[in-house]
């Protein structure tokens, strides 16, 4: 049998693949006849327009796809061009779902059209099956080369993931992930084996407050760090992806300069009492701050949008991890002696066989913050959001005039349900507008599984907020001159699996004031866990959308509290730090600790302890056990000093 042959053509960074033959990857059994193919990645369009490139669900269901995130308008179209081996006609499947078909709700939002040369084919996507699977578009007729873009019917949260033309018109696509990954890699013409990316005395993974902190930190002690992101930006839940404004104080008493890296990489805004920073305009997370720091940083190689989907582990040590682009599906093996652990959901620890505790069960949910526009307010509306997304922006301009908003029959039916911003409703005793939009606290999933359910507790976020706005415009009639601005579709996580290391903190820990020797971090957030706010419960019991914090005495702690170094390493795997909310705390010791400033200055912590790692060949254990007084010195000194 002839190899297959690829052809690649990458011009305009979209990538068109000729398969020869291939083994059937159709449902039933696999059968040598030739099949030609054009495999467009959604991601790899030259042109996303309006359309957001989303990567957190990637491992539950093959890729990264591209998301009609419009709050109801539709976005802009997303373009590219390809070629065609030969012109003719062919099947062409697109790979989509209809994101409320888990709930069986009706009226499919997120539907779009593919248009070939600027002509939509008859079929319209997103309108079947609650999973992601291959929808049959049709027959399509075409020459050797086309114009394809996905066109949003709605900006009601539609997604592409891929497009396949297939000569053969009897050919069904898989919907098995594992094999779709192989095929998929194989008409990409992807290597088998993953390129070398380069030899690193730490490599950090997650580039939120944690991880950004301590590759500055790491690098800024004369080590070798490469620092992993799976988004365009850092910052993590403090981007301008997600709008979550840092807590928690920074350069106490004991160690004053532990703080300085976090104050550094963070916008110099100082909260007024009672001022709402969450969810408020892109510019106040300042991504481009953050950037500039570690890019002045010569011991750093930043991967944004790279994902760590593998850990190559040996005698309990991790080796090296494979990271993917999230742009383009190349695979690169990093190697390096030691690790840090910042993705929030502990995937480096999880996939090294770290040990965790997790359990999905009366967990913190998820967040998609939000906020909302008064347009006729020339500050709010030309000053932030115009900006920020321009298929946003052209229904955003400034004017007395009314901002209709559809229906939803497809979300959350809140129309005889109270929720915070509905007239006579107070929550945390306000009722108005400031109490829905902005808020911390429309959250859910808090019996899901944070990590491998993510897609489906975002959108249950996205129900509960279209839902909401819905009933405040279309049956209580108010705010008719206001529009939703921003939401995140990143979603913000607040507990997953906790990393164990040689201590595991309490609460009780806080509250007794427990002194360790191995003085690192300072914590001075209340003990603030999360559960289902009961007044919001009814009818929702299991899906709930509105969470209650805890407070009170029993949650207080004194003073500041300096935790120990021992529960930012891995008890099992040796060469593993880890930083943020992932680290060594049981349930309700992430209470205190999983605020930014302070999860940036663990970060802080295991830059340096990684340094001394490295200058005296140890292990991060071995920075406990041997050289505590080395890692206190460094401590001491400010977070701008560089040393060889
Ligand atoms: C709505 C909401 C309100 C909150 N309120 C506050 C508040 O007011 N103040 C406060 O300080 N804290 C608040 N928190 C908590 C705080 O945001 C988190 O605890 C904190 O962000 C944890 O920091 P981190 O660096 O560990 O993780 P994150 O901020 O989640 O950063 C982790 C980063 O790692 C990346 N990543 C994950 N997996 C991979 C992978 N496999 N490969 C590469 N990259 C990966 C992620 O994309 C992310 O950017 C809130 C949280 C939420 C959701």
């Amino acid at each position: 049998m002839k190899r297959k042959q690829f052809i690649g053509i990458l011009g305009n960074t979209s990538l068109v693949l000729l398969a020869g033959k291939l083994p059937a990857l159709g449902q039933g059994k696999p059968k040598k006849t030739a099949q030609e193919f054009v495999f467009v990645e959604a991601e790899q369009f030259a042109n996303h327009g309006g359309w957001e490139l989303d990567q957190q669900s990637m491992e539950q269901m093959g890729s990264p796809y591209l998301l009609a995130h419009g709050l109801g308008i539709p976005v802009q179209d997303a373009t590219t061009e390809i070629q065609f081996p030969k012109a003719g006609s062919y099947r062409v499947w697109v790979r989509t779902k209809d994101w409320v078909a888990p709930w069986n709700a009706p009226g499919a939002p997120g539907k779009f059209q593919l248009l070939l040369n600027g002509k939509a084919i008859p079929e319209v996507f997103g309108t079947k099956s609650a999973t992601w699977h291959w929808h049959d578009g049709g027959i399509v007729n075409v020459g050797k080369s086309a114009t394809l873009a996905l066109h949003d019917l709605t900006g009601f949260e539609g997604r592409c993931e891929a497009i396949l033309f297939c000569k053969d018109t009897n050919f069904k696509p898989t919907n098995d992930i594992a094999a779709l990954t192989q095929f998929r890699r194989r008409l990409l013409g992807l290597p088998q084996k993953p390129e070398n990316g380069g030899k690193f005395d730490l490599i950090v993974t997650g580039g939120g407050l944690a991880g950004t902190c301590a590759a500055i930190s790491a690098a800024r002690n004369g080590i070798k760090v490469a620092l992993v992101q799976d988004r365009p930006v850092l910052g993590g839940n403090g981007s301008s992806e997600v709008r979550v404004w840092p807590e928690g104080h920074t350069n106490k008493s004991l160690f004053p300069h532990i703080g300085d890296i976090v104050n550094e990489i963070l916008p110099p805004i100082t909260k007024r009492s009672g001022e709402v920073l969450n969810g408020v305009a892109a510019t106040y997370y300042d991504d481009a701050r953050k950037a500039k720091v570690v890019q002045s940083e010569p011991n750093i190689t930043l991967l944004l949008n790279h994902r760590v989907v593998e850990v190559e582990t040996e005698a309990s040590e991790i080796k090296s991890l494979i990271i993917q682009s999230t742009l383009t599906s190349r695979q690169l093996r990093l190697h390096g002696k030691l690790f840090a652990d910042c993705t929030g959901d502990a995937t480096v620890g999880f996939k090294a066989g770290a040990d965790y505790e997790y359990k999905v069960e009366n967990l913190m949910g998820s967040s998609n913050l939000f906020n909302v526009l008064d347009t006729t307010n020339k500050e709010e509306v030309l000053a932030c959001e115009c900006k920020d997304k321009s298929a946003l922006a052209l229904k955003c301009e400034v004017g007395d005039y009314e901002q209709p908003f559809p229906r939803c029959p497809w979300a959350l039916d809140l129309s005889d349900k109270p929720f915070p911003g509905r007239k006579g409703v107070k929550t945390f005793g306000k009722e108005d507008l400031s109490s829905f939009a902005n808020m911390w606290y429309w959250e859910s999933g808090f019996n899901k599984d944070q990590v491998n359910e993510v897609e489906l507790i975002r959108d249950h976020n996205f129900r509960a907020m279209y839902g909401a706005w819905d009933v405040l415009k279309n049956i209580d009639n108010m705010y008719p001159k206001h529009r939703l601005g921003w939401s995140a579709f990143i979603a913000g996580k607040r507990e997953s699996r906790r990393l164990m290391g040689d201590v595991v903190l309490e609460a009780e820990d806080f509250k007794k004031q427990r002194k360790f020797e191995d003085t690192a971090f300072p914590c001075s957030w209340h003990v603030d866990l999360h559960t289902p706010k009961k007044e919001y419960q009814n009818g929702f019991e299991g899906n709930e959308f509105i969470s209650d914090y805890t407070r009170g005495a029993e949650y207080q702690y004194g003073e500041v509290y300096w935790a120990p170094y021992r529960t930012l390493y891995s008890r099992n795997i040796k060469n593993l730090f880890m930083a943020g909310r992932c680290i060594s705390v049981s349930k309700t010791g992430l209470g205190p600790v999983r605020v930014m400033r302070t999860c940036g200055m663990m970060g802080e912590i295991v830059g340096k302890a990684a340094a001394v790692c490295i200058k005296k060949s140890t292990s991060p254990r071995g920075v406990y056990t041997d050289y505590l007084g080395e890692l206190h010195s460094l401590m001491q000194k400010p977070g701008s000093e560089k040393s060889e």
